[in-house]
C-alpha cells in the first residue's frame, strides 16, 4: 500500500511568502494514498532532515515528495537522507515550487498556490510510478558531438577539442558562422563580426581534436547520456556515419520573429521596413563597399530611420510580454553605425 509522505518547505519567505503552505498541507492530507504532509522553514537544514526521517520512520513513508527548491539543489540530500532510514533513494522525488513557482508568481499568493498544488500533484503522481533502483557505474565515451557550427557550436567545439575531447562538429550548410557571417559588427565593442568569424575559423582549423563536418546532419540518436549512438547524414552524397558519443551541445541557432507575418508597421508591405538581420546585412554591404546605407526600395542612401524595438516581444496581442535582452543593444549599434556611414 502507498505511503507517501510529502513535505513543503518555505525557504524562509522563498517559497512562504509567495505560497500558502499552510493552506497545501490541508489539501495534500485529502489526497489518496497521502500518509503525511507537514511544512517546515529550511527542509535542508540538519532539523529538516531529522523531521523527513523521523516520518519515515514512524508513519511508515514508502514514496516521498519534497516540495523545495531545484532538484539541482537539494535531490542528492533529501536522497542520502531517506536512503539512511532505508528508504530506497529513488523513491524520493523533488517537487520544484521555488524556481518554477514561487519566484516567477510574487504578487498572486493565490494563483502560486495554486500551481504549486499542480507540481506536487504532478510530482506524487510521478513518485507512484517510481521503482526501487540501484545504482550501478557505466563507462563513458570521452566524445562529443556539437550540432551547429555557429559561433556558439564553434566556440563549444574548440573549447571541447582544448579540453582534450575528441570532437565531432555537424553544420548542415557548406559554410561555418551562422548568422554571425551576416552581421557588420558585434555590439557593444563594434568588434568586426568578419574578424571575430575568422579567428573562430582559424582556432578550429588548428584544433587536431575536432572534425568539422559540413552539409551534414544529425539524422538520429539513440542511447543515453554518456554512451549515445548518433546518425550523421552527409547531404553531399547521402552517406552516413554512426558514431559513439559521449555528450552533445545542441547549438542550433534560432529564427527570427516573423515580422512580415505580424502585418504591422507595414512590415510585408512597404520595402523599407525591414528586420534587424535584414538591416545588419545593407550596413555590412555598405561598409565592405565604403559607402552609406541604402534603402531597399530604390536603393537611394537613407536619410532618416526609425528603429523599433520590442516588436512582438512586449506587445500582449501577440505573445506574453517578455524582453529579448538584446534589441536595446544591436539596435543602438546599429543607429551609431548608420550615422556614421551616411553622415
Ligand atoms: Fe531553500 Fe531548497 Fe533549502 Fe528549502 S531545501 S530551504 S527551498 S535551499
Amino acid at each position: 500500500m502507498e505511503r507517501i509522505g510529502v513535505f513543503i518547505c518555505w525557504c524562509g519567505s522563498n517559497i512562504a511568502g509567495t505560497v500558502n503552505v499552510n493552506e497545501l498541507v490541508d489539501l495534500l492530507l485529502e489526497v489518496p494514498g497521502v500518509a503525511h504532509a507537514q511544512n517546515y522553514m529550511y527542509m535542508c537544514s540538519d532539523p529538516g532532515q531529522e523531521l523527513i526521517r523521523n516520518a519515515i520512520r514512524e508513519k511508515e513513508l514508502n514514496r516521498v515528495v519534497v516540495a523545495s527548491c531545484s532538484p539541482r539543489m537539494h535531490e542528492k540530500t533529501f536522497r542520502k537522507a531517506a536512503h539512511s532510514v532505508g528508504l530506497n533513494p529513488f523513491l524520493v522525488e523533488i517537487a520544484n515550487i521555488r524556481e518554477q513557482c514561487s519566484w516567477v508568481h510574487q504578487g498572486d499568493k493565490a494563483a502560486a498556490t495554486q500551481k504549486a498544488m499542480n507540481i506536487i500533484l504532478a510530482t506524487i503522481g510521478k513518485v507512484r510510478k517510481n521503482a526501487a533502483l540501484e545504482s550501478i557505474r557505466v563507462p563513458l565515451t570521452r566524445r562529443a558531438l556539437v550540432v551547429g557550427a555557429g559561433v556558439a557550436g564553434m566556440t563549444a567545439a574548440i573549447e571541447l577539442g582544448e579540453a582534450g575531447y575528441e570532437t565531432f562538429l555537424v553544420e548542415r550548410e557548406t559554410e561555418v558562422g551562422g548568422k554571425l557571417r551576416h552581421l557588420s559588427k558585434t555590439f557593444p565593442f563594434h568588434e568586426s563580426a568578419s574578424e571575430i568569424l575568422k579567428a573562430k575559423a582559424d582556432a578550429l582549423a588548428k584544433n587536431e581534436n575536432v572534425r568539422l563536418m559540413t552539409n551534414c546532419e544529425l539524422k538520429d540518436v539513440t542511447g543515453y547520456v554518456g554512451n549515445f549512438d548518433v546518425t550523421l547524414r552527409s547531404n553531399y552524397d547521402g552517406s552516413e556515419t554512426k558514431e559513439r558519443i559521449g555528450a552533445i551541445v545542441l547549438a542550433n541557432g534560432y529564427d527570427l520573429y516573423p515580422v512580415k507575418a505580424m502585418g504591422e508597421y507595414g512590415a510585408g508591405e512597404v520595402e523599407d521596413v525591414v528586420d534587424s538581420l535584414t538591416f545588419e546585412r545593407l550596413l555590412k554591404e555598405s561598409m565592405e563597399a565604403g559607402a552609406p546605407v541604402k534603402r531597399p526600395s530604390d536603393g537611394r542612401a537613407i536619410q532618416s530611420a526609425v528603429f523599433i524595438q520590442c516588436s512582438g516581444s512586449r506587445d500582449p496581442a501577440h505573445h506574453k510580454p517578455y524582453c529579448s535582452r538584446v534589441c536595446c543593444l544591436y539596435t543602438s549599434k546599429q543607429s551609431k553605425l548608420l550615422c556614421q556611414q551616411n553622415s
